[in-house]
């Protein structure tokens, strides 16, 4: 049976040639976040376009000011300001932050470090060559590429777009990712159940999963534990990039997922992962469509989404998958875990002071909902570490949408 750290591995690597000729389409700037972009985005000129001041205070030639040196302030210069005239010799001009150094001089002091009376300015330190100047160009070269394709556009790269005037961005089309809940106690949130019944809650996290990761979610319902059904509506999802079901592939009689899939001409990259929950996870290809089978229990549905899902859904969608961001942190309270696999168990990950602690919740296996909306995060129990005191480190899978 596959780590779920290797079972990752073949879903990135049997993503990669589902990347290939994604469509795109042009953006705005102000609807990009999130979006992966398919475009170079070139520098327009030299940044910064001019040697600019960091700081509040004094343009020297750094080779003339110096303590008990005395500079005659000719001028100021503020952000904004065409400068064209160059700084004489023996003279200072007062400069901000933001401004251009003028020609001639090479440094700013710091105004905290003068003293100026009337025109005459007085400086405390001996300035280096270049200090508190960022030199034009040194930023980026103008035509040099700022962002390269396949760039995950967060808020700093977004702002590197709009410094360099890209306000309309192409990008790939998100992933399509259909949704498909299973099972015959399964009913649309919308409904009240009856006794021995349950909401599809599955559909709604999942949809919820899909959108935070960078895919484009579509419900297609439930499926009832039939073949017929499962049959027609898993042909639906397999016209899509990536079809995500939920429920029907442990070893009950009625879980018949895997071989519907198998019918339709499925093939299975794996169909089991060392950890609990999550263990009877499915990941396979029919055609040009990537399927994941995920366990129906809730929490199971929940984890292995982040574990596998959404290194698909980054691949599929023109980037490379994000790591997983695992931290480690100093268990609260002592921890017993069954061995042989690796356990995800909800908890909570709390930062009262610089070392984070982290404490398991009590919950009722991976049905509990509840547990995990008041976890933030997973605690990863090692197969060969079954019981763990308190005080000892360990791997911490955050929740990807509250830390
Ligand atoms: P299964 O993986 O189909 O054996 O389902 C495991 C457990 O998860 C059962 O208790 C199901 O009732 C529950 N479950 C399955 N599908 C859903 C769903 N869409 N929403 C909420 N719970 C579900
Ligand atoms: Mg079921």
């Amino acid at each position: 049976m596959l780590a779920f750290a290797d079972a990752r591995q073949v879903v990135i690597r049997e993503a990669q040639p589902h990347a290939q000729g994604r469509p795109t389409v042009a953006v705005p700037l102000a609807t990009a976040l999130g979006l992966i972009l398919a475009q170079e985005v070139v520098a327009d000129r030299e940044y910064p376009p001019f040697h600019r001041s960091t700081r509040d205070g004094y343009a020297v030639r750094a080779s003339e000011a110096g303590p008990g040196v005395s500079l005659r302030c000719v001028g100021e210069i503020k952000a904004g300001d065409t400068v064209s005239q160059a700084l004489e010799p023996g003279a200072c001009l007062q400069i901000m932050t933001g401004a251009a150094v003028p020609q001639g001089a090479d440094a700013v002091v710091m105004v905290e470090f003068t003293k100026r009376v009337g025109e005459a300015v007085t400086f405390e330190r001996v300035p280096t060559s270049g200090q508190n100047v960022v030199a034009q160009g040194s930023e980026a070269h103008a035509a040099s590429v700022a962002l390269r394709p396949g760039t995950r556009l967060g808020y700093a790269e977004l702002a590197v777009a709009a410094q360099v005037g890209a306000t309309v961005l192409q990008c790939y089309k998100k992933p399509r990712v259909a949704i498909l809940s299973t099972g015959d106690e399964v009913v649309p949130v919308s409904e009240t159940p009856g006794p021995f019944r349950i909401r599809n809650s599955n559909a709604v996290s999942l949809a919820a999963q899909v959108q935070l990761a960078g895919g484009e979610p579509l419900p297609l319902g439930n499926a009832l534990d039939r073949v017929d059904d499962l049959s027609a509506k898993i042909e639906e999802g397999l016209r899509e990039d990536i079809l995500v079901l939920s429920g029907g592939v442990s070893m009950g009689k009625y879980d018949l997922v895997e071989s519907v899939l198998k019918g339709l001409g499925a093939e299975f990259f794996f169909d089991a992962v060392a950890m609990r929950p999550g263990k009877p996870t499915v990941f396979g290809r029919r055609g040009k469509t990537l399927v994941f089978g995920l366990p129906g229990n809730p929490v199971s549905t929940m984890v292995t989404f982040q574990l596998f899902v959404i290194p698909a859904i980054d691949v599929v969608g023109g980037t490379r998958a994000r790591p997983l961001p695992l931290l480690e942190a100093a268990l609260a309270e002592p921890l017993q875990a069954n061995p042989a696999l690796t356990h995800f168990l909800p908890a909570r990950l709390d930062w009262d002071s610089i070392a984070p602690r982290v404490r398991a919740l009590r919950w009722q296996g991976s049905g509990d909902i509840s547990a995990l909306a008041h976890a933030n995060c997973f605690v990863v129990v090692p197969a060969d570490r079954p019981s763990i005191a308190a005080g000892q480190r360990i791997s911490v899978l955050p929740r990807f949408d509250v830390l």
